[in-house]
């Protein structure tokens, strides 16, 4: 069977500066790539320009080059991609995959009858056979089906959805012109030609709708590893918006020798005083992708 070459990526949103649990997807998707001699690109997920943090695209950019990380290529910026988003949409619209939705958040609130499988409400479909009179689209939704979407996560497991229950049509260009995450990590995974997709568990509910949309554009579906996310102690995704602390620099090593222990990797005691490139070195060598706790969230103590 064919093997496409490893390509793998790292893609944060600028929306604050690279904490601990951004730490943890970075590690795991290098160590994924460069073991299997592969190569790592980093996308700057800055599609949703009214979230980003002016500034802080560079910080992270900075923060992974004291951290030891060496990408390969330039760096993707969504921003830089709207005219590839404007033409899938455009293909999809041809071909009746999509269509326009006057709905406000307050009427799917009144109509939605189902919660959705990440949260919020599963869209009831309100707008699916045509716009009511004088009602105009707002938002571009793509249909579904109930047909169940499957795949074989190589850390959780078999994840499988059920879009028109768990989701519903969902949105692709949002009410305030935007284009959605799902359509732009789909379209950039895609012409990236990443092979292995090595993100947080936080993502892992997003992961149907991205190869319903593989599907419907007739990409290809790469591989999948959802790797635990790190938690506070109320079991919330360390985050900007649960002020997570941003990653000091000069304790590079120290930081990833958390980041490869939280992954499962039995760091040896003398490790701790290394420099970075000796923790990078022993990671390299030693990294056992079985070792990964195969569940989708972990506590951490925060400092
Ligand atoms: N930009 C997303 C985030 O920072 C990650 C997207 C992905 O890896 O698919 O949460």
């Amino acid at each position: 069977m064919f093997q496409p070459p490893y390509r793998g990526r790292f893609a944060p949103s600028p929306t604050g500066p690279l904490h601990f649990g951004s730490l943890v997807a970075a590690v795991g998707s290098y160590l994924d790539a460069r073991t299997q001699g592969g190569s790592w690109l980093v996308r700057m997920e800055d599609v949703d320009t009214p979230r980003n943090v002016p500034g802080a695209a560079d910080d992270i950019l900075r923060t992974l080059d004291a951290f030891g990380f060496a990408w390969d290529g330039p760096v993707l910026y969504q921003s830089t991609r709207f005219e590839a988003y404007a033409a899938a949409l455009e293909k999809l619209r041809q071909d009746g995959l999509v269509y326009g939705c006057a709905c406000s958040r307050k009427e799917i609130a009144d109509s939605a009858t189902r919660p959705a499988i990440d949260g919020g409400l599963a869209y009831p479909g309100t707008c699916r056979h045509g716009l009511a009179a004088g009602r105009e689209a707002r938002a571009w939704r793509l249909r579904v089906n109930d047909d169940e979407i499957a795949f074989d996560d190589r850390v959780q497991g078999r994840v499988g959805q059920h879009l028109e229950t768990d989701v519903g049509d969902f949105v692709l260009r949002r009410a305030d012109g935007l284009f959605a995450y799902q359509l732009a990590v789909t379209v950039d995974d895609d012409f990236q030609q990443i092979s292995q997709v090595v993100r947080g568990a936080d993502l892992l509910a997003s992961t149907p709708r991205q190869i319903w949309l593989q599907r419907c554009l007739g990409f290809a579906t790469p591989g999948y590893a959802h790797l635990p996310v790190a938690a506070n102690a109320a079991g919330e995704k360390l985050s900007k918006q649960t002020l997570a602390r941003a990653l000091a620099t000069d304790s590079a090593a120290a930081e990833l020798i958390r980041a490869l222990a939280f992954l499962g990797q039995p760091v040896p005691a003398d490790l701790a005083w290394a420099p970075v490139a000796e923790v990078w070195a022993w990671a390299m060598t030693q990294w056992v992708f079985n070792a990964i706790p195969r569940c989708p969230a972990i506590i951490v103590p925060q400092a």
